[in-house]
């Protein structure tokens, strides 16, 4: 009995220590379980919350970004455009050694640098894109990502030492053609997901930048065409009248005097009859050349009519005026042009008013200077009255 119930303690004892092993092992085993939930739940935990925050960062640029890209359009100019954009990229970008705007010049024979900001003091010698045929993100309309532990260097012409700096180009496009790039400059050394990952940033900004400058060029066109003659170049009735308005507004202001002229092609019609409209139109757009030449840079030559001129003479009273005018008309009449045959012994007429004298607001001063030119006319052409001299 005693020995049945030592063997029976014993075995006890042995499934106890085993049982005690056991919850030992099982509580090691916890523990590590633990260890390791807190382990994967830590590294979980800071990628997560380091995710959190660049996915935040970057919700916040690029609110920031697109008011300030908002602001662009209200922009009159393309420079500052430019600068503009330079300014947002500084603010959303680290690390940068130097960022730089181009644009191709008008006949896209070379590249403007239009905006630039350097961030270190060292000299950098990357100035020597001389053509936006040689730089390849303009010619293939794709942006370039270039480091120099990475890869070759995709645009040889770009730097005078390429291995120096990591770098970011990004065309500016308009109309599926680029005419500009962003060129971003970086530390050698800067990761290449780190400029990956910055590239859609600047490909968004260079997409914003390419739209304000391409609506303010557009903007410039229109207007610019819409006061222009097609024909001869010259400011057209329209922008006539909106320089006689200001002359007369800042004449008043100071007291001053000016002349106004209206000149007309004498028997112009016979010209077409005789040669054709196309000898016609040569004959108008040279005399446009003439009134270029010769006039002052600050006189005002638009057209006004068919061959009707209206020309602007500020600061100048109408004996000078008178002066001025005949020369133009005696210089017109002289005039031989080889490709513009029937442009012989062509002749002018003009009437000329003064302000205030002959009327003090615009239509008065025109009526003035039209009643002198038909009388000119009517007196013989080929000549120039300004009432108080004839
Ligand atoms: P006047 O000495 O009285 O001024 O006679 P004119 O023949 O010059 O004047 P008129 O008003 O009889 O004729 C004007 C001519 O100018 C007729 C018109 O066809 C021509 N003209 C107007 N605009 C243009 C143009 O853009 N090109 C050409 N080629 N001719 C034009
Ligand atoms: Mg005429
Ligand atoms: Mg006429």
């Amino acid at each position: 009995m005693f020995m049945h119930s030592f063997t029976h303690s014993f075995e006890n004892y042995q499934i106890l220590e085993s049982f005690d092993s056991l919850i030992h092992s099982v509580s090691e085993n916890q523990k590590q379980f633990h260890q390791k939930v807190e382990e994967i739940r830590g590294n979980h935990y800071t990628s997560i919350k380091s995710y959190y925050e660049e996915s935040r960062r970057l919700i916040k640029m690029l609110k920031e970004t697109a008011f300030l890209c908002s602001l662009m359009f209200n922009i009159d100019d393309e420079k500052n455009i430019c600068v503009s954009t330079l300014n947002i990229l500084q603010k959303m970008l680290q690390e940068t050694i130097m960022i730089r705007i181009l644009c191709a010049s008008s006949s896209r024979t070379k590249l403007d640098v239009v905006a630039e900001k350097k961030f270190v003091d060292d000299e950098i010698k990357a100035g020597c894109l001389k053509s936006p045929l040689n730089c390849i993100a303009i010619r293939t309309c794709r942006p370039i990502v270039f480091s120099p532990a990475e890869s070759t260097v995709p645009c040889p012409e770009m730097m005078d030492s390429p291995e120096q700096y990591a770098y970011i180009c990004t065309p500016l496009i308009a109309e599926g053609v680029a005419f500009g790039c962003i060129n971003i400059l970086f530390a050698h050394d800067t990761d290449i997901n780190l400029l990956k990952r910055n590239l859609d940033l600047i490909n968004i900004l260079a997409g914003y930048a390419s739209l304000a400058i391409y609506t303010n060029r557009l903007i410039k066109t229109v207007k610019r065409e819409a006061l222009t003659d097609k024909l001869t170049g010259l400011p057209n009735r329209r922008f006539g009248m909106e320089a006689l308005q200001n002359e007369i507004n800042r004449s008043k202001r100071y007291g001053h005097v000016f002349s106004i002229a209206m000149v007309d092609i004498d028997h112009f019609k016979l010209v077409n009859d005789s040669y054709g409209h196309t000898e016609g139109d040569k004959v108008l757009a040279m005399m446009a050349d003439l009134a270029r030449k010769c006039l002052r840079n600050v006189d005002l030559v638009a057209r006004f009519g068919g061959e009707e001129f209206l020309i602007i003479l500020p600061e100048t009273d109408i004996k000078r005026a008178y002066v001025v005018i005949e020369r133009f008309c005696k210089m017109f009449n002289e005039a031989s042009f080889s490709d513009v045959l029937c442009a012989k012994n062509l002749t002018l007429s003009g009437g000329i008013a003064q302000f205030p004298h002959d009327g003090e607001d615009a239509h008065s001063l025109l009526k003035m200077a039209d009643e002198r030119l038909y009388l000119a006319k009517n007196s013989g052409r080929n000549r120039v009255i300004a009432d108080k001299l004839n």
